[in-house]
């Protein structure tokens, strides 16, 4: 069986073919450097099901909003877990006008367009 290209992203090994169509999306968009933080959730009364508030309508009777609610935020592209209770690599991460997040190992390997780790030139 050939062995397919993998890369390593927070010490696993991770199939290129895996991630390209992340890396592709992630592409097109901006990122910046930011400091994860704890965001307000719309917290389902029933079923618990959480969603990031971005003052968007909901049913105050079937709703509570949380002002710290939104607990964690996963990478885009490996799933990594940014939350605040860990260190800088689970801390510090990239985002985006969407509230998209990338951790900074895979921003620094695929989206870091002034560096030439995994370019030709
Ligand atoms: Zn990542």
């Amino acid at each position: 069986m050939p062995s397919e290209p993998t890369v390593l992203i927070h010490g696993d090994a991770w199939k290129c073919a895996d991630i390209a169509d992340q890396i592709a999306a992630c592409r097109t968009h901006t990122w910046r450097r930011e400091h994860w933080q704890r965001r307000p959730a719309l917290v389902h009364r029933v079923g618990g099901t959480v969603a990031l508030y971005h003052g968007q309508t909901f049913d105050p009777a079937k709703i509570d909003l949380v002002p710290y609610g939104w607990s964690h935020d996963h990478c885009a592209i490996c799933w990594w877990t940014l939350h605040d209770s860990g260190s800088d690599e689970e801390l510090i991460g990239y985002t985006d006008e969407r509230g998209d997040w990338v951790c900074a190992e895979c921003y620094q390997q695929f989206l870091d367009t002034n560096s030439n780790a995994t370019g030709n030139a």
